[in-house]
């Protein structure tokens, strides 16, 4: 069986374990010492690295990782991810070795220019999305365009809804209290509210969410429905052209929201 297992890192990533028997696979490590630690505590070997963006709080940890480590770094093609072994992109698939999991690669760009996320399909679905889409949020244009960004987001709304959505940080009351200012008349983001807080307060992860729940409750997802870019148009004080104009103004928004 596999489980997944997210291990804190910083102020608040994670760095998420895929664990079937003694073996582990990790995403995004950006720190190796508490992923050498949670294998030791837990007797578990390292058997692969998967990254989905170059910035340091994912990848700082991969050559230390692997001088301990011998083991394949999955990254993508147009990014620079110290110790790659295998260069992604979109519609490639990968076998994880040692955790019994295939995955495959879509090209999101936006928050970097060649982030790339990883997700499965069938039975039991699920996706690692890094700092694109975040829990009722999404990342911070960096590197793209608010029009690649949309594109790449609107890429994974379109995943079944039941997938299960492993984020790079913790981040999801802050993006609740933008949802809630962007829709104050939603009462799925309102119970949402209530339903993440409870978590962080018994000091467990928000995540992962689900796609379905983020179409229902993140604004970012749902900056083409009317009463979003109604919202949008009356932050800006100007009318909104479409989705992405509305995007782009949502997250000029949220960047400036206390
Ligand atoms: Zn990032």
């Amino acid at each position: 069986m596999t489980t997944i297992i997210p291990i804190p890192a910083f102020r608040d990533n994670y760095i998420w374990a895929v664990r079937s028997g003694r073996f582990a696979a990790v995403v995004d490590p950006g720190d190796a010492a508490p992923v050498l630690a949670w294998l030791a505590e837990n007797d578990v070997r390292l058997s692969a690295i998967i990254a989905t963006h170059h910035h340091a709080d994912h990848v700082g940890g991969i050559e230390t990782l692997r001088v301990r480590h011998d083991v394949p770094v999955f990254g993508p093609a147009h990014e620079t991810i110290p110790e790659r072994t295998r260069a992604l992109v979109e519609d490639d698939r990968i076998e994880v070795p040692g955790v019994g999991l295939s995955l495959a690669v879509l090209d999101i760009p936006g928050h970097t220019a060649g982030h790339i996320a990883y997700y499965t399909s069938g039975a039991d679905p699920l996706l690692f999305c890094g700092d694109t889409l975040f829990a009722a949020g999404c990342g911070r244009l960096f590197e793209g365009t608010p029009g690649e960004m949309w594109s790449s987001l609107s890429k994974l709304a379109a995943l079944p809804p039941a997938t299960r959505v492993y984020c790079g940080h913790e981040y999801t009351l802050a993006n609740l209290r933008f949802a809630e200012a962007v829709e104050p008349a939603n009462a799925e983001v309102r119970a949402r509210v209530a339903r993440e807080r409870d978590k962080r307060e018994r000091g467990l992860p928000t995540l992962p969410t689900t796609i379905g729940e983020e179409l229902a409750t993140n604004p970012f997802l749902r900056a083409a429905r009317p009463d979003v870019m109604a919202s949008a148009a009356r932050h800006a004080g100007r009318p909104v052209t479409g989705p992405v104009d509305a995007f782009a103004t949502l997250r000029e928004w949220k960047n400036g929201f206390q």
